[in-house]
């Protein structure tokens, strides 16, 4: 971005470097980046440019003109996006909101944002670019669903970090052999990475649609977090339609059953009311011990461990170890927020 102000230029290079270091895709990067230095092409500026005639109106909200802050943070159909999403941003409280350049409102969120919810940053914006391209092009008007499913295919941690403060992280998962059966594995660990507990299941000759079984391992995971009294425990999942249809069950207030995984959805929901426990997508590489007990399942059964896991487990675990002493040796950003759930 051309700018003689050697603030600019420093605001500019923080900028940069937070959006780097956010835990995202580097192609939702890339394309924040692009918001950043004005290089995403929205009517404003194409008009600017003389490539467009006439006309700069917002082509979503037909109100404002549409710049690059309009496109992705103002424009009335973008902010009912940020509120929903993980962020739980209220557009409309953000300080002078009206003047802001996208560049000066990343800089802002560095203030408060830690990696994560940077990264989470990132996927809002890559998703509600989406969504408005997808308008521009092929006149087709995403939901909110299909939009965090866009954004969260391109958002999730890569690597396992611990809960905060007091909350208990459970991360659990499947693993299934055709013929064979379905095996669960389950985690629970605190704040200081130490394993409170673990677990795995296995359902011989059962197998189930990746969907239901993920939803019914959710359902064993919530029991065992009760039993042992993590209340507010964090859920931890790297199935991504779980984390759709559970979001999507959870905000339509749906209490008909109409099918078997609304029924176990139901379920879950019923035993997680009125306590702040939450579920998170995160990629495959930060479920690695989930993963390793799911497999362990088959050799194991039913069985529980009290503060530790099975010694087959344990170099899965230790790699999650190494990769929380990776990321604290280099963390600059150490600001964490408390995402809603
Ligand atoms: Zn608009």
């Amino acid at each position: 971005m051309a700018s003689d102000s050697s603030s600019a230029l420093n605001t500019n290079s923080t900028v940069w470097e937070g959006i780097w270091h956010a835990e995202a895709s580097s192609r939702c990067k890339k394309l924040v980046w692009r918001a950043c230095s004005e290089g995403l092409p929205v009517r404003s500026l194409l008009l600017q440019k003389g490539i467009i005639k006439g006309d700069d109106t917002c082509p979503c909200c037909r109100t404002c003109k549409e710049t690059t802050t309009h496109a992705l943070l103002l424009c009335e159909e973008v902010k009912p996006f940020w509120l929903g999403s993980p962020l739980g941003l209220r557009v409309d409280w953000l300080h002078n909101v009206a003047n802001i350049t996208m560049s000066q409102w990343v800089d802002q969120c560095l203030d408060v944002l830690d990696k994560r919810g940077m990264g989470m940053l990132c996927a809002m914006v890559w998703g509600l670019w989406h969504k408005r391209n997808a308008w521009v092009i092929r006149k087709k008007k995403l939901d909110f669903a299909q939009v965090m499913a866009k954004a969260l295919s391109v958002f999730a941690t890569q690597e396992w970090v611990p809960p905060l403060d007091s909350k208990v992280k459970v991360n659990f998962a499947v693993s299934a052999i055709e013929d064979v059966g379905t095996g669960f594995g389950v985690i629970f660990r605190n704040s200081k990475a130490e394993t409170m507990a673990s677990g795995t299941y296995f359902l011989k000759d059962e197998c189930y649609d990746s969907e239901i079984a993920a939803t019914v391992c959710y359902k064993w995971a919530i029991e065992k977090s009760q039993e042992l009294f993590f209340i507010d425990a964090n859920f931890e999942t790297d199935c991504q339609q779980l984390y759709n249809q559970w979001n999507e069950f959870t905000q339509e207030n749906n209490t008909s059953s109409a099918s078997y995984l609304d029924e176990l959805l139901e379920e879950c929901r019923t035993m997680m009311q009125g306590t702040e426990a939450s579920l998170t997508l995160v990629a495959h590489t930060a479920n690695k011990v989930a993963q390793c007990l799911a497999r362990l399942a088959f050799d194991y059964g039913e069985k529980d461990w009290i503060d530790e896991v099975p010694n087959k487990a344990l170099e899965s675990l230790q790699s999650d170890l190494a990769a929380i002493a990776d990321a604290s040796a280099d963390r600059s950003i150490n600001v964490n927020i408390v995402l809603q759930d």
